[in-house]
């Protein structure tokens, strides 16, 4: 589709301002390039009209923390009872369906690699446009070191194109940095604190030492990146915040004081709602161990307060699903649950133009405006009145574009 025009639409751009009944899109060469309401002007030549007939125009979503290479939920036996080339072929489908949820971009906090990245760049594969850490680094016993209290040895192999990448000292912190930067990734990603998934760790806690955290950070500004932290503690936060840390993962435990070191270093969060209420639902049925379900439910109590912490202190907000396994298609109860404290635009610009500057895409997306890239969903109904409706993405969400090409269209 190299010109088209989307009519009768009513827009939310995501800026910030009000909806725009009647609204109209023209797209030339994949991107945006004029915007109005009313009767259109001169259009190029041979656009394509395609009718809105009045449902919602968007721009495309970006989950700004997903694991493409989780196929299965628990995270730290997947690569036990998996060959590698499965899991693969797995992950195919989960990236192919975060687009059919309407997630045109998505940023991948650990477990692929480039090469997927590369694969939908080239077309071999529908999905989101992805921006990948590659292996996240963990200290030993850290977040991302899957091996049992039990185990002996160096760990296994470990995702879709990852191993665990523990690494201890600045001197390993960073080798495994440059390690990653040399393998393409778009930024780093630490463990700077205990997981629900990981077997030897509580939430409550900081990993890596204040000289590591700065050295992952010094290695990936070098390379003209940035670093993402897993993390929930006040303690791991305030670390992260004093080592330059760009984005906040989880953040669950968050209090006002970290919240105010967030604030003052200028991080951003990325809160992620969803996989707590999914794990706490569906945990026991999947076969999940009962740690694992038990600290999902200590982050899942502590999710609401942390964000209502963080929007009172004015803190850069976006989201992120951090779906696992089977619960993958459940993206969209991310907006819903975000909307709950933030409001339903505070969710959306979350969503888009908040997660399009957390990846340093601010001047193609985000936003329907002038100029920027041609990611454009329409939704049936009204997203401000009811946001649990990208959740029936199959049947609510009616027109997919990404790039100036139409990916789904059943309007
Ligand atoms: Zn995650």
């Amino acid at each position: 589709m190299a010109n088209a025009i989307l009519t009768h639409a009513t827009i939310i751009d995501c800026t910030g301002a009000d909806p725009r009944p009647n609204g109209w899109v023209v797209i030339e060469d994949q991107r945006i390039k004029e915007i109005g309401q009313g009767k259109p002007g001169v259009l190029p030549a041979g656009a394509e009209v395609i009718d809105c007939h009045g449902q919602t125009l968007l721009p495309g979503l970006i989950d700004a923390h997903v694991h493409m290479g989780s196929s299965d939920p628990d995270f730290v036996e997947m690569g036990r009872r998996n060959y590698p080339s499965t899991l693969v072929i797995k992950s195919l489908k989960v990236i192919k369906e975060t687009l059919d949820q309407g997630f045109t971009t998505a940023r991948d906090c650990g477990c692929i690699d480039a090469g997927y990245r590369q694969a939908v760049a080239d077309g071999l594969v529908p999905g989101p446009r992805l921006l990948v850490a590659g292996t996240w680094l963990t200290q030993t016993g850290g977040h991302g070191d899957s091996r049992l209290p039990t185990e002996h040895g160096s760990g296994h192999p470990r995702g879709a194109g990852g191993i665990t990448g523990i690494c201890d000292g600045v001197t390993e912190v960073r080798k495994g940095a440059r390690e990653q930067l040399r393998q393409g990734v778009d930024f780093i990603k630490v463990m700077a604190g205990g997981g629900a998934a990981s077997p030897s760790d509580e939430l409550d806690t900081s990993q890596f030492s204040l000289e590591e955290l700065e050295a992952a950070v010094f290695e990936a500004e070098s390379a003209g990146k940035y670093v993402a932290a897993h993390c929930y503690s006040d303690r791991g936060i305030k670390l992260c915040c004093r080592a330059g840390i760009r984005t906040i993962e989880h953040g669950n435990l968050m209090t006002e004081s970290s919240a105010r070191a967030i604030k003052e270093s200028g991080a951003f969060l990325v809160p992620t709602m969803a996989t707590y209420v999914m794990i706490s639902r569906m945990g026991k049925e999947l076969g999940l161990p009962g740690n694992f379900i038990r600290k999902i439910n200590e982050a899942l109590d502590r999710a609401e307060n942390s964000l209502t912490i963080s929007v009172a202190l004015g803190l850069k907000i976006g989201s992120g699903s951090d779906l696992l396994g089977g619960m993958q298609h459940f993206k969209g109860l991310e907006l819903a649950l975000q909307a709950k404290i933030m409001g339903p635009m505070g969710a959306l610009i979350a969503t888009t133009k908040t997660n399009a500057e957390i990846i340093l895409q601010e001047k193609n997306l985000g936003t329907i405006e002038d100029g920027k890239l041609a990611d454009l969903i329409l939704v049936k109904g009204d997203p401000l009145k009811d946001m649990g409706l990208f959740q029936n993405y199959r049947e609510n969400i009616t027109l997919i574009i990404q790039d100036g090409k139409v990916y789904k269209n059943i309007i």
